[in-house]
This record gives structure tokens, sequence and C-alpha cells, in this order.
């Protein structure tokens, strides 16, 4: 057994570890983060049975898609901060985009979606520990950008993502989390968004995440080492 093997075999069993303890079964995507990673760990995984990728760096993204084009069914997850000059590259080459938090930023990437392209799925990015140094909206602001977005013709609001303040007690993990699905339930509730995807839970607080209502864990470190430098 490889050691990124070894890696895939532990990650999946803490989620469904987590799964089974909150009485979930096999609803838990997990979202493989090969940011820095190279793309022959991408193509290992592949042959493991990951299909689902995430990149945070426009330009090394676009290098690793266009190296394993030849893997037609791989689905790539855009889920870094986005500049605006950016849209079109990333409207182009991704299947989801996580890290949506401006109304500008949804109206290029739906503008320049290529036509004959299936709609790009759309996670909203929820600043949910209210740090002034991350990205993301604010809950106040959720409902109206959310409506907003979702009435963009190539785009598809699948859900809510976040990255809450690192909190290594587990017992804390919780919180965010929980007011993430919250929100997330509640809007769902008095709209007809219909959202499907709760994309949160890193390497250290997939757990939490999971028994909070995760739909789709981002996991990096765990499963291809701790990050090389670009
Ligand atoms: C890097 C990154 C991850 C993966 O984090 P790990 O702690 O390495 O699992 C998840 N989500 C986002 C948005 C990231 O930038």
């Amino acid at each position: 057994m490889t050691d990124l093997q070894r890696c895939f075999n532990d990650v999946i069993a803490r989620i469904q570890q987590a799964e089974h303890a909150c009485n979930r079964q096999g609803d838990v995507q997990l979202l493989a983060v090969s940011k820095t990673k190279p793309d022959s760990m991408i193509r290992e995984a592949y042959s493991l049975g990951q299909k689902h990728f995430g990149e945070n760096y426009l330009q090394e993204a676009l290098d690793k898609i266009a190296q394993l084009s030849d893997l037609t069914d791989l689905c790539w997850h855009f889920i870094g901060p986005i500049q605006s000059n950016k849209t079109r590259d990333i409207a182009s080459h991704f299947h989801w985009v996580h890290s949506v938090d401006r109304l500008k930023i949804a109206r290029r990437l739906s503008e320049q979606r290529p036509e004959g392209l299936p709609p790009l799925n759309i996670c909203l990015q929820v600043n949910i520990s209210g740090e002034a140094s991350k990205s993301g909206i604010t809950l106040a602001e959720l409902p109206d950008l959310a409506r907003e977005i979702a009435s963009l013709p190539a785009l598809k609001l699948r859900g809510l993502m976040a990255i809450p303040a690192p909190e290594t007690d587990p017992s804390k993990q919780r919180a965010p989390f929980h007011t993430l699905a919250t929100a997330f339930r509640q809007l769902n509730q008095e709209s007809d968004l219909q959202m499907d995807t709760l994309s949160m839970g890193m390497t250290g607080d997939l757990e939490a995440a999971i028994y909070e209502g995760a739909t789709m864990v981002r996991i990096g470190t765990a499963l291809f080492g701790a990050r090389n430098y670009l």
C-alpha cells in the first residue's frame, strides 16, 4: 500500500466514523484539496477513485487541469480568493466555485461561463467567525446575495462554504459550523433556493463539521501531507 493510499483510507474511515456517530450514512462527499501538490499525486488519487479536487491558486490549477485533461471525469473546484481579472479562466475551467463572496464576481462568472457548459456550481462563502482578515459575507448579507446569485443564468447556487477561525479544542469546533448550518436550513425554508451543499470541515475539524451537517469536507493535509511552497 502506498502512503497516499493509506492516507485516503484513513480520511475515508474518519468520515465514515463521523457519519456513523450522527446516524448519517455515505452522504458526505470528500473534496481532495491538492494545492501545491504535483499532478502525479492527483493522478494517483484518481487511480484510488477520487474524482473531486480543490485548488486555491489559479495559475497552478490551470497547469494541472491541462496536464490531467486525459482524465475526463475529474471535477475541479476553485476554493481560493477570487480576483475579478481571474473570473474568465475560473468560469472556463472549473465545475465548482466555493469562494464567491461578491455579486460582482458572481455576475462575471455567469457572463463568462462558456456556452455549452452546464451551469457553474456555486457556494457562497460566509465569514462565520467574523474575522476581519477572512473573506466571506456576513450572515446579514446572505439572504439577498443568495437570491441574486441564484437568478444568474449560468450559475447554480448549490450552498454555503465557511472556513472558521482555527480551533484545536474539539469541544469548541462545532459552534461556527452550527451557525452556518442553521443559516443554511433557514434560508432553504424561507426560499425556493433548494441548496444541497454545506462545504465545511478541513483536516483538523472534519468530524465537528460532519456532526453539524457538512455535506462536503475539504481535506488537504491529511491526504497529501503538509503543504509544499509554491
Ligand atoms: C487549504 C484549504 C483546505 C484544506 O485544508 P487542510 O487543513 O490542509 O485540510 C480547505 N479549504 C480551503 C478553502 C483551503 O484553502
